[in-house]
């Protein structure tokens, strides 16, 4: 469901592909073949042609796999499949892998109405970006900034990993003083989890004990904060003015397209995931491998999940009009358990987590699971 039931107002796409392999990812890719990335521009085409979208969006979000690793030529068509979509956008962010963007591809994507870029930096650190898998150095990271800012895309995300194998703290905060010295707009730090058919659960490594995590956890979210970035969700910190829109839609629980090989979607209680098995996608564009019903209760629930990421918390308002009750009729036993418990709140309309419930989400979900 959707507020007011409005067609959605964000559109994501995926990229199936990246230039190689990073040891803990487990996002549908596969290795960049020109030959295969100009047979899914032809699927993709059909794909979006077929598909009914509402041109008055507001975010769009070119994610992946790695987008910027397409040739000029096909970066070109799959941003002028999207012009059509985005003359009323507000934010239109790409995702950036270092090592594949030129002065070409940086003037395309401005030229196209691209306002916002998400880059991997992960680790100042050479060791762990070799046993990542990743190409790039810091100073790479650097330069990819220089060359979207001389371009004109000022809007800068960076994201990085902690808990990595061998990490210590005094790397992190060296890691996260070294990404701030590049002077991002958005922080996005996200801990290791390894999972089996990635290159990490293959060779049997782990990520660091929780304790260590929650130290590093509970410094990035201290020195972020002294920096002058507001935290504003459970992994995302952003300056003022800067928080990512696109993503505050998923946390919103708001429907959102999904379009290309291993993309996930919501739109009217519905949500899809399009195929990740690109040889399919290429026989059949947009052919969905799992669509699933949501009914009110489960959607009430997810409403609950990713809003209580958010600092802000769920609005009450919306939560009504999204479901016709209150929240209190929804959820009162466990409301006013975790009141008592001082682990959530409701303050000037909205309900949100207390420092204390925030350090323990899951508990806290799962009480309103019970
Ligand atoms: S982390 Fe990004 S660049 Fe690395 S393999 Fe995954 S999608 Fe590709």
């Amino acid at each position: 469901m959707n507020r007011n039931n409005r067609p959605p107002e964000s559109l994501y796409l995926h990229v199936p592909f990246c230039r190689s392999v990073c040891a803990y990812c487990d996002f549908t890719h596969t290795v960049y073949r020109r030959e295969n990335a100009g047979r899914w521009l032809d699927a993709l085409t059909e794909e979006i042609r077929m598909r009914k979208i509402d041109p008055a969006l507001k975010t769009v979000y070119i994610g992946g796999g790695t987008p910027t690793c397409l040739e000029h030529s096909q970066l070109e068509r799959l941003l002028e499949l999207l012009d059509p979509y985005v003359s009323g956008v507000q934010e239109y962010t790409a995702e950036i892998n270092p090592e594949t963007l030129d002065e070409e591809k940086a003037a395309l994507l401005k030229a196209h109405g691209v306002n916002r870029a998400s880059i991997g930096f992960q680790s100042h650190d050479p060791g762990l970006l070799r046993l990542m898998g990743r190409k790039h150095s810091a100073e790479d990271v650097r330069s990819c900034m220089d060359l979207l800012r001389d371009h004109g895309i000022r809007n800068i995300s960076l994201d990085l990993m902690y808990s990595l194998p061998g990490q210590t703290m005094e790397i992190l905060q060296e890691s996260v003083r070294t990404a701030l010295s590049f002077e991002p707009d958005h922080l996005s730090l996200y801990s290791l989890t390894i999972e089996e058919n990635t290159v990490f659960g293959r060779k049997g490594y782990a990520p660091l004990d929780e304790e260590t995590e929650a130290d590093m956890y509970e410094w990035i979210c201290r020195y972020l904060a002294e920096q002058g970035f507001e935290q504003y969700e459970i992994s995302n910190f952003a300056r003022e003015g800067k928080k990512s829109q696109h993503n505050l839609a998923y946390w919103h629980y708001d429907d959102f397209y999904g379009i290309s090989c291993g993309a996930s979607g919501k739109e009217n209680g519905i949500r899809y995931d399009i195929t990740k098995n690109l040889k399919e996608y290429l026989e059949e564009p947009g052919r969905r491998e799992t669509v699933t019903e949501l009914s009110e209760r489960d959607q009430m629930m997810e409403t609950l999940m990713m809003g209580l990421r958010l600092k802000e918390g769920i609005s009450l308002d919306v939560f009504r009009e999204r479901f016709g009750i209150t929240f209190s009729e929804a959820y009162g036993e466990a409301e006013q358990s975790l009141t008592a418990k001082g682990l959530i709140e409701c303050r000037d309309g909205s309900l949100r987590c207390t420092p204390r419930g925030y350090a323990i989400l899951n508990s806290v979900l799962v009480e309103f699971l019970d």
